[in-house]
């Protein structure tokens, strides 16, 4: 590397923090939750031709790279306190640099997440990111709260839906044609995804169960039916669908709601009494919810359409082994 290691941190990842005690620059940085509150901590890697594409926007990825974290604590209710940044770079490029840096400080700005350190080293780029947030004691929103007759929620942009990142995946792949506003729409929501951190943390106390959607709906909804114990029945006509998904045929609409994945939405339970409550954290965090099925007692979820018929083909979530 011609820019030294720690000429490269100094000059790209070193902007002053003032909520930690300690930022970047010694051998461990601080965090200072306040009384009362736990930490919630998360990890997620993002590895070049498996998460993103070499050709994407280094601003894009450096939002990206954070939002998919922050999504996770989201999901938990948890409010972002920093984060750490570990980097293996194939080579020092100040514009790429330069370009990932902005877009990650922009949006960790946004949610009030510090970057406090990390680790950085030369080999195939990879991006490894952890978040630090803080819940309320005994406060953070779990998977394994859900409960028989309790309401499924989905979260989604007021003019959009879930499905548009597996969209704009086909139409990188070819398999779709769309014209070229529609394009950049759907595109914008595979690379700068908004994680909803805000409607999380409205949540606390009213939702009984919660994810957020990386792998696919049908998947990461499983995952929370099994840790609560429950099953549930899921309206497929339901789903939030953008304008530009909903002009698709049907089973490309299903095929990408349902298990399309890289939506970084929350799937969320609350018993059927909490509807209100779920519409006003809804319009707090400015963001839309739609209430997509209901949870049985039965294991397993059943996917059905509109008329209570069952969906006929088989949806899987996505696998990161075998596709
Ligand atoms: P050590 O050898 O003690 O692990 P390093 O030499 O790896 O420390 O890093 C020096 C300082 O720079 C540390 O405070 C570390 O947290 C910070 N740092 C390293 N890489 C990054 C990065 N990519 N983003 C933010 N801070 C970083
Ligand atoms: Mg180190």
């Amino acid at each position: 590397m011609s820019l030294g290691e720690f000429d490269l941190i100094a000059r790209y990842f070193n902007r002053p923090t003032r909520r930690a005690a300690v930022g970047p620059g010694d051998d461990c940085a601080v965090l200072a939750p306040r009384a009362g509150m736990q930490l919630a901590v998360s990890c997620d890697m993002l590895v070049e031709g498996r998460h993103f594409l070499p050709t994407v926007d280094p601003a894009r990825l450096g939002h990206k790279a954070l939002a998919v974290n922050l999504s996770d604590l989201a999901a938990c209710g948890a409010e972002p306190l920093g984060c750490t940044l570990a980097l293996a770079l194939p080579r020092v490029d100040a514009d790429w640099l330069e370009g990932f840096s902005v877009g990650l400080y922009a949006l960790a700005e946004s949610h009030g997440c510090e970057l406090v350190g990390g680790d950085t080293t030369a080999g195939p780029l990879n991006i490894c990111i952890t978040v630090f947030g803080e819940v309320p004691a005994g406060g953070a929103l779990l998977r394994d709260g859900a409960r028989a007759g309790d309401a499924v929620w989905i979260s989604h942009a007021p003019d959009g839906g879930i499905g548009d990142a597996r969209l704009a995946l086909e139409a990188f792949r070819g398999t779709v044609a769309l014209p070229g506003e529609a394009f950049e729409r759907v595109r914008r929501a595979m690379e700068q995804p908004q994680p909803r951190v805000a409607l999380g943390v409205a949540l606390r106390g009213i939702a009984s169960a919660a994810i957020d959607v990386s792998d696919g709906l049908l998947g990461d909804l499983s995952h929370l039916l099994r840790r609560s114990a429950v099953g549930a029945t899921l309206d497929v006509d339901a789903l939030p669908r953008s304008t530009e998904l909903a002009a698709q045929p049907l089973v490309l609409q299903r095929l990408c709601g349902l298990s399309g994945g890289d939506d970084y939405e929350l799937v969320f339970t609350a018993p059927e009494t909490a509807q209100a409550r779920v519409q006003a954290a809804a319009r707090e965090a400015a963001v839309a919810v739609t209430c997509i099925g209901r949870i049985e007692a039965a294991s397993g979820l059943r996917v059905v359409d509109s008329q209570g018929r069952a969906l006929a083909d088989t949806w899987t979530s996505f696998d990161h082994f075998r596709s």
